[in-house]
């Protein structure tokens, strides 16, 4: 209802960039590795159903999912595209693997037991991916305990064995990558007969498939974060494969003014004005996803300058000196996360000021910012 409005505070969301980053992460990888795509939270903010339709024409072999809505918004784009749900699964939600053609992730003997359940009453094969953990102390099973879970989803008449995965807690830590590397790779030898050339093997996220090697049974990637162009941590290999931000946070200035030096800005007063100064209130706060943390440290980019952050987020509106940006006025384009002319903030320094990681800046940006896609 609100689209004829002009725009205050958006993501831009930039497909192109998207397909190009997928076709040049498959290009960096063996030709033999197949791309899951990883889709949760809403496509980390820039949109599910866009996302996933654009990966799905730049050719994804799989979407991974958290949960069923997420799962359902997939199948309905794409019939017949498999859909991993890497969350757990509630009692009453087994039903709609089914109903939905998912497949669902397997961590233990009970959860074989409930989704052959499932299939044997909907009168259907379900896929499943086997997890097994082997350091995340997340999902999956136990990594020693392996093969009596594998040799138990292998009796099931309802289940089929589509793939197995561990997840890295630390892949920026070679030693412990390899040492979960290694305790996958021992509780598939474990696994009489288990079908790997034939299933989805996979561990490697963004941040992990540097440490890849080819001589392994591993013949997929999932990838998150670098497909929206942003790299996992600063030293990655992967800063070679030149991917692209698709993500940018813009506002606009709403207010110009001039306050003299000693003047206190925002609630709190934790900031006292140094000299005289151009002031700019900017159409969004911490209810667009301007996390408070950032406040007295974010800059933002106005006129190809960098403005800082005075004093406490707001709601609504935040607060910056525009002393040195020129002629700044009301309607001018604030830029969050982005480029503007030859300056840029990126998410990773922007999620620096707010002392967190750049999957949760991207989840946290609200419902109330429309995703305007190009
Ligand atoms: N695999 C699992 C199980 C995950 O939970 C995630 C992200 O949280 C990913 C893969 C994707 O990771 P990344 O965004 O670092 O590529």
């Amino acid at each position: 209802p609100n689209s004829r409005l002009p725009l205050r505070c958006w993501a831009e969301i930039d497909l192109a960039a998207l397909e190009r980053n997928l076709r040049l992460i498959r290009a960096s990888l063996p030709a033999h590795m197949r791309y899951v795509a990883v889709v949760k939270a809403d496509a980390y903010g820039h949109g599910l159903p866009q996302t996933a339709a654009r990966l799905m024409h730049a050719g994804a072999d799989l979407f991974a999912v958290a949960t069923l809505a997420e799962a359902a918004t997939v199948r309905e784009l794409g019939p017949g595209w498999p859909v991993l749900l890497l969350s757990p699964l509630l009692p009453e939600e087994d039903r709609y693997l089914a109903e939905y053609d998912l497949t669902a992730t397997v961590s233990s003997i009970e959860e074989v037991d409930r989704f052959e359940a499932a299939g044997r009453v909907a009168g259907r094969v379900i896929s499943v991916h086997l997890k097994i953990d082997t350091g995340m102390g997340r999902l999956g099973v136990w990594h020693e305990q392996t093969a009596s879970v594998y040799e138990h989803l292998a009796r099931a008449p309802h289940l089929r064995l589509a793939g197995v995965f561990t997840h890295f807690a630390a892949p920026e830590e070679a030693a412990f990558t390899s040492e979960q590397r290694r305790r996958f790779l021992a509780a598939l030898a474990a696994c009489q007969g288990i079908p790997l050339d034939s299933i989805f093997v996979h561990a490697d996220n963004s941040a992990g498939i540097e440490t890849m090697s080819s001589a392994t049974p591993f013949n997929a990637v999932r990838i998150g974060l670098l497909q929206f162009g942003i790299l996992p941590h600063p030293n990655s290999l992967l800063s070679e494969v030149h991917t692209e931000p698709v993500f940018s946070f813009l506002t606009r200035v709403g207010l110009v003014k001039s306050l003299p030096a000693g003047y206190t800005i925002s609630y709190g007063r934790t900031y006292t004005l140094g000299r005289p100064t151009r002031i700019a209130i900017l159409c969004a706060g911490y209810g667009d996803g301007i996390p408070r943390a950032v406040s007295n440290r974010a800059q933002v980019l106005i006129r190809g300058t960098r403005c800082p952050v005075l004093g406490r987020v707001t709601m609504d509106q935040t607060i910056v000196d525009i002393t040195d940006a020129g002629d700044v006025r009301c309607g001018d384009e604030a830029v969050i996360v982005g480029r503007q002319d030859q300056a840029e903030i990126s998410i990773a320094e922007f999620s620096t000021w707010a002392d967190t990681i750049p999957w949760e800046t991207l989840c946290s940006i609200t419902k109330r910012v429309p995703r305007v896609y190009r």
